[in-house]
């Protein structure tokens, strides 16, 4: 596999908001202190548009502590890693998921039904499921009761099976009755809301997510309704950056979007920009989407064996729905791929792996769509200094495919090796070290 180039620049990334870096959590001891060396046939690095030939990536503690080209060098002792015809790339991130639902025709059911002690285990198999697919890093917008801090911290008890790195929001806030009201996080005037930061900056959040607009898995709730004005946006914006934390609002109403950029969050969710009867994406908040680098989650990845019908309010609206995505792409603004798995059966916790045909229809090239699933959405999680790339210094999150996924995007499915923090989870052929096979 020769050297590929693109036309592409480099990867558009997302403002860094002057918010803290995440420090992820790794609950597992690193696989071996020895020196482990990969020798693929092909790597790309997370943020380079083309791929490098033959290099060897050296891992030791479960950090990447050089990439070489050609012919690296092999110091004496090191475990050696052949993997002929196979092309390593970064960990895929997923910027938003919900660990807590189940991915079943009745998630909000479910979870009404489930103890929290029987929960934190779904939770911890949901995570080990989107592991398995290649999907090193989750940022879980949504929670109850903060088990997915809990299972950040502490992983799941007597289980030696590694989870991915979790990013996490807790519960979040939304207007009583409001959009996924029944996680527990509903607040309603300045001081309720801005207490109601401060509660989660306390118990260790990631990052905050705020309901700005109804949404599509409440009844009683409209997607393309504000729930919050502006002035409560502002205030829970302002309370989170002052405990230096970035906001992120889930925002279907063109409205809420308009009302989220102005008060300075830092991601949109969905970005759909519906109205009462359509689609309308203005071109001043686009512009200022993009002058400001907001991070815009693309809501992609649908598993096509358990695809259906869209709902009636989203089937009518996809046409234009999707010519926003378009036009936020061609202004520049800086999107990242989020799967929103857990919601229904068409999105298990593995289901980034089929996001690549949504970001493909917004305009962007293989090389930009990898960056929007390993560097750009890392940066977008807070951790673009430790995860999705493959270079010295950053975490050894690393995925060994069949193919080149330049040429075939469909070559991220065809996955051959997983680590994660330089562990295989997923074992390479002929690894002698593989703890788990697939
Ligand atoms: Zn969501």
């Amino acid at each position: 596999m020769g050297e590929v180039s693109t036309d592409l620049g480099t990867c558009r990334e997302p403002a860094s908001s002057g918010a803290r870096r995440v420090q992820p959590v790794t609950p597992h001891a690193p696989h071996t202190s020895r020196l482990t060396i990969l020798r693929p046939a092909a790597l790309f690095d997370g943020s380079s548009p083309a791929l490098l030939a033959r290099p060897s990536v050296v891992v030791a503690d479960g950090v990447i502590a050089a990439v070489h080209g050609p012919a690296g060098p092999v110091p004496a002792g090191a475990d050696v890693v052949d993997l002929p015809g196979l092309t390593l790339l970064p960990g895929l991130v997923d910027t938003h998921l919900h660990l807590c639902f189940d991915a079943s025709k009745d998630p909000v059911g479910h979870l009404a039904d489930t103890s929290d002690g029987l929960l934190r285990e779904q939770m911890a198999g949901a995570a080990r499921r989107a592991l398995r697919a290649g999907v090193t890093t989750v940022r879980d917008l949504g929670d109850r009761g903060y088990l997915a801090l809990d299972l950040r911290d502490h992983g799941l008890a007597g289980e030696a099976d590694p989870l991915p790195a979790i990013v996490a929001a807790g519960p979040p806030i939304t207007t009583p009755g409001g959009h996924c009201h029944f996680l527990g996080g509903t607040a309603s005037g300045e001081r309720a809301l801005r207490a109601a930061v401060r509660e989660r900056a306390e118990r260790g959040v990631d990052v905050i997510k705020v309901m700005a607009s109804g949404g599509n898995m409440t009844p009683g709730s409209l997607a393309h309704e504000p729930q919050f004005d502006a002035e409560s946006l502002r205030a829970i914006v302002d309370e989170a950056h002052r405990h230096g934390l970035p906001v992120t609002a889930h925002a279907h109403s063109a409205r809420s979007i308009a009302d989220a950029v102005a008060a300075g969050v830092d991601g949109i969710e969905h970005a759909t920009f519906m109205t009462a009867d359509g689609v309308d994406a203005p071109e001043a908040v686009i512009r200022d989407i993009v002058s400001r680098q907001i991070a815009v989650g693309c809501t992609v990845g649908i598993d096509p064996a358990q695809a259906g019908p869209p709902m009636p309010q989203i089937a009518r609206r996809l046409a234009s729905m999707g010519a926003a995505r378009r036009r936020l792409y061609e202004s520049g603004a800086v999107l990242v791929a989020g799967s929103d798995a857990g919601v229904s059966p068409a999105k298990p916790h593995d289901v980034l792996r089929f996001a690549p045909a949504d970001l493909a229809s917004a305009g962007l090239g293989p090389a930009e769509i990898l960056c929007a699933m390993t560097s750009r959405a890392a940066q977008a999680c807070g951790l673009g200094h430790r995860k999705g790339r493959i270079a010295s210094g950053f975490d050894a999150d690393i995925l060994a495919i069949d193919g080149n996924p330049l040429d075939d995007l469909a070559a991220i499915r065809k996955l051959r090796a997983v680590y994660v923090g330089g562990r295989p989870v997923v074992a390479a052929p002929g690894n002698p070290d593989s703890s788990e096979q697939r």
